[in-house]
């Protein structure tokens, strides 16, 4: 009998998980994606899309297709699937364990300020004018149209359909990895002064931060939100190896 993983995904990490799990023979593993992006990169396993339905669609999920480990890399704001995942996997009584990319660290010359999020983030902006690139997603900006007056530069996968009300954007599509001449590039022609962002780790999103470094440019991290208590690991080698201990430990029957 193969065993089942269900990968919770939406991020780098679980697509190259998957990928160096799809030609397990003794596995059989399934990606799940919220279903946010129009337009998704192909993933090397079978992906089931949409929510489940709270944590009781989740614990329902797992029982009814046998699934015997479950891996949250999820994204790591991602906190209402990861807190779901937590209690779905208790409740069913299976094995969890969580792939979250560990936060990035401040630098000497970066100019990091810590917020909670969007809300504290555009009270922090203030009254006078700045040129704010909003490395957010789609569903996360409409708190900045409670400060009008700075000029907002978004990049999104996706268009932002209905535009921010506020009086001066400017929207670029563009979807990670980034290079840090780009960035530079993108930061010095759109003359930004402040980039609001998430400590979303890894490396296809922190070239900006380093051209932020360079230029001076404040930021505005938004704190990681807690994650349930989980065995949890930030590197996709170290999930195979856990993974290859649960699927041990069931072929031994324990
Ligand atoms: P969230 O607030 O934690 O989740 C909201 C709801 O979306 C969940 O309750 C669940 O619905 C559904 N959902 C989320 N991830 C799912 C998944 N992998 N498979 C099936 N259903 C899922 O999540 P979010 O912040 O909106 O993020 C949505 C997805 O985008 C996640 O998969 C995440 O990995 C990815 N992502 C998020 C961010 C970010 O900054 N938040 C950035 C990059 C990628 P039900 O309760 O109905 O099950």
């Amino acid at each position: 009998m193969t065993y089942r993983i269900l990968i919770l995904g939406g991020t780098t990490e679980a697509r190259q998980l998957a990928g160096r799990l799809a030609p397990r023979r003794d596995l059989d593993v399934t990606l799940s994606l919220a279903g946010r992006t129009q337009d998704p990169v192909a993933q090397p396993v079978p992906v089931r899309t949409g929510g489940f339905g709270g944590t009781e669609g989740l614990a329902d999920y797992l029982r009814d297709h046998e699934v015997r480990l479950l891996v949250d890399a999820t994204h790591p704001y991602a906190a209402r699937i990861s807190a779901n995942a937590a209690l779905a996997a208790r409740q069913s009584g299976i094995p969890a364990l969580r792939l979250h990319r560990p936060a990035w660290q401040p630098l000497p010359g970066d100019l990091w300020q810590m917020v909670a999020g969007a809300d504290e983030a555009a009270g922090v902006l203030g009254e006078t004018p700045r040129r704010v690139f909003l490395a957010l997603g789609r569903q996360e900006i409409t708190p900045f149209e409670a400060a009008p007056s700075h000029f907002y530069l978004i990049r999104s996968v996706d268009p932002v359909e209905p535009p921010l009300a506020v009086p001066d954007a400017a929207y670029i599509l563009g979807r990670g990895p980034f290079g840090e001449d780009d960035e530079l590039g993108l930061l010095r022609h759109w003359r930004i002064d402040t980039i609001v962002c998430k400590n979303s780790g890894g490396t296809a999103t922190y070239a900006k931060l380093a051209a932020a470094r360079k230029l001076d440019i404040d930021v505005l991290m938004f704190r990681r939100p807690e994650a349930p208590d989980m065995p949890t690991t930030g590197s996709v080698e170290e999930a195979l190896a856990m993974i290859d201990h649960r699927v041990a430990s069931a072929k031994r029957g324990e």
